[in-house]
């Protein structure tokens, strides 16, 4: 590729709408193009670089027996009817209708589309097991479409999908995947854990994320060093504190003017916060988006909420509960913003965290301006609808597993597999016959990889960027080397490049050649910005046959012959075309 007959923009200006390295750098390297908030363009090197990705993805596969189709990106609802998930799935879903009126979704995900296409052809054990795969967009109407490709409204999702007799044939089928999976990251160059992981609104038993290690990413995970403990946080269980032997002391309204906040009362009060009750109020609501009610939740003072363990606790969506109006949940249950305590509430459920009964005489509020209650103990004083694991496991905590303090690390989701099971194909009726003709359900996973976000999560890893552009592993770069010509009018300098140029194509180097009318300034920013793993620069001393070869990741730069930099070129990408050595 002529870079002189290109479409090629790169930006010197950082785009306002930008917040995280990589996706600055993704406009500014011109891979991507906005179209509207959370939904992008790929320009010809971003294309370059998601058929990179999905050619590994494809191998990795491909390797495991999976068989590529395509589906439609229009789904018809009454298949989402069949599994329930019509009204379930929520504001996320963009529904569309066609001009009879019949309701249509773009698909956010596809798990009734595959069970749909096999379900009248997979009648046999013999059939089975079987997997499926495809590339197609995916789109979620998400409620904050951020930082680019990470979460955008429109995304490229590879998702399979395998169906097996029973549990133990699923088992082998997840195994197979975690396996690619972690072939998969590796070879594009990422740095990522696997961990156990909520399994959703998408159900299931079982389920892992693999979460790139990232500054910015959106996902928290909880590990231990000392075993190998590593799950999300909304999975990770937290350890209840041991329950107390104390003796229950009657209970007594205290004034505690002006101290709205855990910190303030504890403080007022000289106790440490772990003897406080913290109250988290919210209003949840029906499918249909009407109010449901109101629920109070109740941790230690000192612990974190934690919004998944909630919701799972209620068996209700994410996009069905928010923080109350504190005046109109006031009103309707006589709970005081700041001084809101389980003694004194009504007409709302009650959560406690499951090691709140435990614990002996808590401070908790009063349900009354200025005044909380000292001595309050569960069971004696009040009780709740749910008693459950509603709390972070925080960093420093004792891992639920051995007891060494755990870790925290952020990251991004770039994949996740779960278990299904039997939830789709009962619904939907995917029977199979076994070797005595007796009927059973197929028992199904599903595996996704968010493309379009492993393309940006790539750019995120520390080893991947620098100050001066994107750093890409050879394995997903758009090219494997550049070739910087000082000055394309000068014929010996010209035809030296060209003759490069054409001995690395033929060599399977993928090559660029910056032929322009530009500064050589211009030329080496924009080598830097778009992350071209090797650089060779053809100017003054190709009147002696040579060149500078330079690598994006490395600083250092060499004099050497054509003929010898086509050979270092081709001996480096034959390293690490498959991925990056480690
Ligand atoms: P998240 O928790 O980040 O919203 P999810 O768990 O809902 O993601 P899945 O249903 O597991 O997502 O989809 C499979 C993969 O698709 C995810 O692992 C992620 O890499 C990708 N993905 C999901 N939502 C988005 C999005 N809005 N933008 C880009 N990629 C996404
Ligand atoms: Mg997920």
């Amino acid at each position: 590729m002529r870079l002189s007959r290109a479409y090629f923009k790169t930006l010197r200006e950082v785009p306002n709408e930008a917040e995280i390295p990589s996706h600055i750098l993704l406009l500014r390297a011109g891979m991507i193009k906005k179209a509207a908030a959370g939904i992008y363009s790929y320009m010809p090197m971003g294309t370059r670089v998601i058929d990179k990705i999905q050619g590994i993805i494809r191998e990795e596969m491909d390797a495991k027996g999976c068989q590529e189709i395509r589906t439609s990106v229009l789904q018809p609802g009454e298949l989402w009817e069949e599994s329930g998930r019509w009204s379930a799935y929520g504001p996320e879903m963009w529904r569309v209708e066609d001009r009879n009126g019949r309701g249509f979704c773009l698909g956010p995900t596809a798990e009734e589309v595959f069970t749909d296409i096999i379900r009248n052809d997979v009648t046999s054990y013999r059939q089975l097991p079987l997997q499926l795969y495809q590339f197609t967009d995916k789109f979620r109407d998400e409620a904050r479409p951020r930082y680019g490709m990470m979460r955008s409204r429109d995304f490229i999702m590879k998702d399979n999908y395998s169906f097996d007799k029973d549990e133990e044939g699923l088992e082998i089928s997840y195994r197979e995947m975690f396996d690619a999976y972690n072939k998969v990251f590796t070879r594009c160059g990422l740095t990522f854990r696997p961990v156990e992981a909520d399994n959703g609104a998408i159900g299931g038993s079982a389920s892992h994320e693999f979460t790139a290690l990232c500054e910015y990413g959106e996902s928290e995970i909880c590990y231990c060093d000392s075993c190998d403990m590593a799950k999300t946080v909304e999975k990770a269980e937290c350890a209840d504190a041991p329950a107390s032997d104390e003796e229950m002391l009657p209970m007594e309204k205290v004034s505690t003017p002006g101290t709205k906040t855990i910190d303030e009362v504890a403080a007022f009060l000289g106790i440490d916060k772990t003897r406080t009750l913290k109250a988290l109020l919210f209003t949840t609501y029906n499918e249909d988006g009407s109010e449901a009610g109101y629920v109070a939740a109740f941790i230690r003072g000192d612990r974190e909420l934690n919004m998944t363990k909630l919701v799972n606790a209620l068996g209700i969506s994410e996009y069905m509960i928010e923080f109350a109006d504190e005046e109109k949940m006031s009103a309707a249950c006589g709970c005081v913003g700041g001084f809101t305590g389980p003694v004194g509430l009504h007409d709302c459920r009650i959560v406690v965290d499951s090691e709140i009964p435990g614990l002996r005489n808590l401070v908790a509020g009063a349900c009354e301006e200025d005044c909380h209650i000292i001595n309050m103990n569960y069971g004696r004083d009040y009780e709740a609808d749910i008693v459950t694991d509603i709390k972070n496991l925080l960093e420093g905590d004792p891992c639920p597993v051995c007891g060494a303090p755990i870790k925290h690390a952020r990251g991004v989701e770039v994949g996740q597999i779960f278990k299904l099971g039997t939830k789709y194909s009962e619904a939907m009726g995917a029977i199979y016959k076994d070797e005595n003709q007796q009927d059973h359900p197929i028992v199904m996973g599903c595996y996704g990889i968010g493309v379009s976000r492993t393309f940006q999560a790539i750019i995120d890893m520390p080893e991947n960027h620098d100050e001066n552009g994107i750093i890409w592993p050879v394995s997903v770069a758009p090219y494997h080397a550049i070739i910087t010509l000082m000055k394309p009018d000068d014929e010996v300098q010209a035809n030296l490049a060209e003759d490069i140029y054409n001995k690395l194509w033929a060599a399977g180097v993928e090559t660029v050649l910056d032929d322009r009318k530009e500064r050589p300034g211009v030329k080496f920013k924009d080598a830097d910005l778009i992350g071209i793993p090797i650089r060779i620069t053809v100017g003054r001393d190709a009147a002696d046959g040579r060149v500078e070869y330079k690598l994006r990741r490395e600083a250092d730069k060499i004099s050497l012959t054509g003929e010898e930099a086509v050979a270092k070129a081709v001996e480096l990408v034959n390293a690490e075309k498959h991925g990056p050595r480690r």
